[in-house]
């Protein structure tokens, strides 16, 4: 899949699924869930449903939890 980017100016943003804050797309880790596990897809290329979350520390600690108040959702 090729992705051209021709609406120049325009910064796509996303949510991270912990804090909620809205960022640009480039400054969030997006990420999926495959059998209940999180896999980082950091080229932004996986298919499937992805989520997003901040760069720091902070969110990406809480993510662990978060997969496992969700996880009977996923499988
Ligand atoms: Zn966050």
């Amino acid at each position: 899949m090729v992705n051209k980017v021709s609406n120049v100016g325009h910064i796509p943003k996303r949510t991270c699924v912990i804090c909620k804050k809205k960022d640009a797309k480039s400054n969030l880790v997006r990420f999926l869930i495959k059998n209940g596990i999180i896999v980082f897809d950091y080229k932004h290329r996986m298919q499937g449903r992805g989520y997003y979350c901040c760069q720091t520390s902070n969110c990406i600690s809480k993510l662990d939890k978060w997969i496992k108040k969700r996880k009977k959702k996923f499988y």
